[in-house]
């Protein structure tokens, strides 16, 4: 059954130090309600906006790195609804209609998700202003007796990503969000793990039925999951002889299910119309190639230069770009460690999954390039056991422990001396009589002797030399006997 997928972003540029029409500061994620407020940015009368030029600067460089078209002018319109947290009554905005049009359109971002590479179209973005928030005293809208509003996020610079519906899985819509998120990482322009500077609304259909929007998802893992489950609930309906209704429905994170806000049967009537106070910017094509110039490193050119300059694979070069700390983690290593490939394999897997279970935030958590270095160096020149360096890795990660400084003091080093090895394998040998016995007569057997060695000596010993030593005693045996 086919499935087509279409998303609508609202990315926050949090990242600039003021709002997009005042000089009020930006940074108002866990500051007191209503502190960060300017008339402008609470409506009052008779005052006016001013265009924050970084904040334009900023949108375009999305645009570009989004491969879109950019308009010869931003035309800014004003959006007309009545909500508490919108103080103006209207929302400074852009539009795609008479007269009208959003200052990027027509890109295209690369996604990569099940094996397969694909292109997903945008149509277009627009610049506009964050309304306030409202919360509520009980924490729901539902039991509440009354709401609050905070100001402080009112006026912050938004861009509105709107996709084709290209996607055709949960796991491509997640996909695209991930790479994203990578991309306005790379550009500097959103930190998308502040509250509310990231929300996903994803469009579903199945078999050409109905479109039903999903509103407000908060993360990559969630559009999945909402996705999932919506597509699921979509196919019973279909299933059991029913139709898809066109509606907006809502995503609950803590119960995993999506439920119905409300049945679209028109398209609500904002009567845009050109915003009066704010002339028009013109942007030329000069200022856009000054931007350009000024672009880092995006993702795609990162994994095309990982593949160059270290020899590994698109796959691997993909994981470790998509998360910008990684990458970096990887170059600092790169300039002291040669096997490109092995400290890849180390990072992406082992190293990511303890990063994961010890919730440790590379953005602010420093991993020491050297340590994780030494301990692949100690592993290489079989110091250490493999089995010793996994052991090993959480401590580097969370302390940057000092691998080789570690092993001289607690005397950890890989036991590869044939003599020592030698006592132990007689002792084992000795306490386990049945095991010599069965050992003897069926080669599989021998691996309980070799995992007796391991326990004794608390995985040190070389487990190639151990075996080798385990089969010349048996074969001494075979012939006493
Ligand atoms: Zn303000």
């Amino acid at each position: 059954m086919s499935v087509r997928i279409g998303l609508e972003i609202h990315v926050q540029l949090n990242t600039l130090r003021t709002k997009l029409f005042c000089s009020t500061p930006s940074d108002y994620h866990d500051k007191p309600p209503n502190t960060l407020v300017c008339p402008v940015c609470l409506g009052m009368p008779g005052t006016l906006p001013v265009v924050n030029r970084r904040a334009i600067e900023a949108a375009i460089m999305v645009a570009l790195a989004l491969n879109c078209e950019i308009a010869p002018r931003i035309l800014f319109v004003r959006k007309h609804y009545f909500y508490p947290d919108l103080p103006k009554n209207y929302q400074i905005s852009q539009y795609d209609g008479p007269g009208m049009f959003p200052y990027a359109r027509k890109g295209w971002l690369r996604i990569s998700a099940g094996g397969r590479t694909k292109i997903v179209r945008i149509r277009r973005i627009n610049i506009e202003e964050d309304p306030g928030k409202l919360t509520y005293p009980t924490g729901s809208m539902l039991t509440s007796p009354y709401s609050l509003v905070d100001y402080n996020r009112s006026g912050m610079p938004l861009l509105e990503i709107v996709t084709e519906p290209d996607m055709e899985s949960p796991q491509e819509a997640r996909a695209f969000v991930e790479k994203l998120i990578a991309v306005l990482d790379y550009l500097g322009v959103c930190d998308h793990r502040k509250e509310g500077a990231f929300r996903v609304d994803a469009n579903v259909s199945i078999e050409g039925g109905a479109r039903v929007e999903i509103k407000n998802i908060g993360s990559a893992k969630d559009v999945e999951r909402a996705l999932e489950f919506e597509i699921a609930r979509q196919r019973s309906v279909v299933a059991s002889g029913g139709k898809v209704r066109r509606e907006t429905r809502h995503w609950d994170p803590v119960r995993k299910v999506t439920v119905p806000i409300r049945i679209k049967e028109v398209e609500e009537d904002y009567r845009y119309f050109p915003d009066p106070d704010l002339p028009p910017i013109d942007v030329p094509r000069s200022w856009i190639e000054e931007i350009a110039e000024k672009m880092p490193e995006l993702p795609d050119q990162r994994i095309e230069r990982f593949v160059k300059q270290y020899g590994i694979d698109e796959y691997r070069a993909a994981v470790l770009v998509l998360n910008k700390r990684l990458a970096d983690l990887f170059e600092e290593c790169a300039k002291m460690y040669r096997d490109y490939k092995k400290l890849a394999d180390w990072l992406i897997t082992d190293f990511l999954r303890w990063v994961k279970d010890l919730g440790i935030d590379l953005e602010s958590k420093k991993v020491e390039p050297i340590a994780i270095v030494k301990l692949l160096r100690t592993l290489d020149e079989g110091r250490i056991s493999i089995r010793m360096a996994k052991e090993l890795l959480p401590k580097v990660i969370a302390e940057n422990l000092d691998v080789e400084e570690y092993i001289k003091r607690t005397g950890m080093e890989k036991i590869s001396d044939v003599e020592t090895l030698k006592r132990v394998i007689e002792e084992v040998f000795r306490e386990n009589p049945k095991a010599v016995k069965d050992a003897l007569k069926n080669k599989k057997a021998v691996n309980f002797l070799v995992g007796a060695v391991m326990r004794k000596t608390r995985g040190r010993a070389d487990p190639q030399l151990t075996v080798k030593l385990i089969e010349e005693k048996l074969r001494e045996i075979a012939r006493e006997i």
